[in-house]
């Protein structure tokens, strides 16, 4: 078989450029009707034999799907026929996949059929009867010999595997759609493993393979853009950290010399006089300050962290001691593991702790339930203060953490209790994740704030959360 591509090559390959050739007619003997022979039932109008549907004599079978089971009737006597015209193609050669040229199918059948007629009108039938008469006894006969190209049959085993690469685990997802080009999933699946098609072909598996690449993209641009924000957070604080270290240094020297002076008038003073009631307020709000100085040197990581190995259950309940819960809310403690233990700086984490039960309470004027519940794993503690009070507004969430961020009246809060605490865990390389809800009509109102630290990560050296190695800080909020 000769396609008009390789027959374009042969060409080529030979010099031959048809647009520097002269059309001519074929040489004699003339085809007569041999034209026809790309057309379906071609050979038959060339033979003067038609396909007469009530004898079945004759049949004519085209296409890829119809000429294998015209051929398989036939082997088993099912389709009993003097003459079988078998053509590949569906619609004849001319729609055949060797063709070359890019005109519509139907067109192409146009040509084929114009350029037949034209030579009808000049053939000379007294001249090809007579080159027919010359040419009879020419042998055109052909043999043949059993030389079988037929490929690997794929087992159902192989089949099975190639189908489920597709995406075809159960016969649902079998759609036979055709939009691969094959009339069923299996018949694709046998050209794979032929290796004459690919999965890609198959376009419910191409779109779906699409559909979850789009999904793991948003979900990583998700992940992006909170890493970013917490790098943001936590870039602003490590500023606002530097800033408040500078200022602590300078004002701590002064104001303990205040502090000092003032408590030696305010013992030297009588008490009855009316001085002492000023003095006494000097050193009250002197106290304040350097309680609020030494907030900002913690919060800039001024002191060290010192590991050693605490139980979680007694740091929560030496915590809850010194936080004295009013009338009205109810304390509930839950540890998932009473002994855990981890490598922590107890003082520290008990800052942590103590600033988060403060909290907690202050969040419930009105009564309600206090919640602290505690767990670990191999490599982690976590401990969790749960309050049902009123929540933290959505705007305000972000802002938690920073220095001086405060919604207490003035005078009943510096706003460094979850700065500093935020600064203490990250200073163990820890977490601390917040969840609120402020909106009754979204449900029940309330706030918990959850630590997480690594359990046995023993660092004798000063650690800093301001350190361009800090870990975690992703998690933050
Ligand atoms: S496109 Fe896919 S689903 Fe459709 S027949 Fe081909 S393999 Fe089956």
């Amino acid at each position: 078989m000769l396609t008009f591509r390789e027959l374009r090559d042969m060409l080529d390959s030979a010099g031959i450029a048809m647009s520097e050739t002269t059309l001519s007619d074929f040489d004699p003997p003339r085809a007569g009707l041999g034209g026809v022979f790309p057309l379906p039932r071609g050979s038959l109008q060339t033979a003067g034999i038609e396909e007469d549907l009530t004898s079945n004599d004759v049949v004519s079978a085209d296409g890829r799907a119809a000429f294998p089971e015209a051929l398989q009737e036939f082997s088993t006597g099912a389709l009993n026929v003097h003459l079988l015209e078998l053509l590949c193609c569906r619609g004849g050669c001319v729609m055949g996949a060797g063709m070359s040229v890019e005109l519509p199918p139907f067109a192409r059948r146009a040509h084929v059929s114009r350029q037949v007629q034209s030579q009808r009108a000049s053939f000379d039938r007294a001249a090809w009867s007579v080159e027919m008469e010359q040419l009879r006894d020419l042998p055109i006969g052909r043999s043949f010999q059993t030389a079988s190209q037929s490929m690997p049959t794929p087992s159902a085993d192989e089949i099975r595997t190639i189908m489920i690469e597709m995406g075809k685990v159960g016969p649902d997802d079998e759609l036979n759609c055709g939009a691969c080009g094959y009339d069923t999933c299996r018949a694709h699946a046998v050209a794979i493993f032929h290796g004459l098609a690919e999965d890609e072909m198959c376009l419910p598996y191409t779109i779906e393979r699409l559909k979850k690449t789009v999904q793991k993209l948003d979900l990583s641009n998700t992940k992006l853009a909170s890493t970013q924000q917490a790098l943001v957070q936590a870039e602003k604080l490590a500023s606002m950290g530097q800033l408040a270290a500078g200022i602590a240094h300078e004002v701590n020297n002064p104001l303990g010399v205040v502090l000092l002076y003032a408590h030696v008038l305010l013992e030297s003073c009588d008490k009855d006089l009316p001085q002492a009631k000023d003095l006494a307020m000097i050193v009250e709000q002197a106290d304040r300050c350097k309680k609020i100085v030494s907030g900002l040197l913690n919060f800039a990581r001024q002191n060290k962290v010192v590991l050693l190995p605490t139980k979680i259950a007694d740091l929560v309940s030496r915590s809850l001691r010194g936080v004295v819960p009013p009338v009205g809310i109810e304390v509930v403690v839950d540890h998932q593991d009473p002994t855990a233990s981890a490598d922590l700086d107890a003082d520290q984490i008990r800052q942590v702790l103590t600033n988060l039960l403060t909290n907690a309470v202050a969040a419930m004027p009105a009564g309600g339930r206090l919640t602290v519940r505690s767990g670990a794993n191999q490599e982690q503690v976590w401990f969790a203060v749960e309050d049902t009070g009123m929540g933290i507004p959505k705007e305000n969430m972000k802002r938690v953490f920073e220095p001086f961020f405060t919604t207490k009246q003035m005078g009943r809060g510096t706003g460094l209790g979850l700065a500093v605490s935020y600064g203490i865990v990250k200073m163990h390389r820890g977490n601390i994740r917040l969840k609120s809800n402020a909106d009754a009509s979204a449900g029940p109102t309330g706030t918990t704030f959850t630590v997480t630290l690594p359990r046995f990560e023993r660092r004798e050296e000063s650690m800093s959360f301001l350190a361009p190695e800090d870990e975690g800080r992703e998690d933050a909020r």
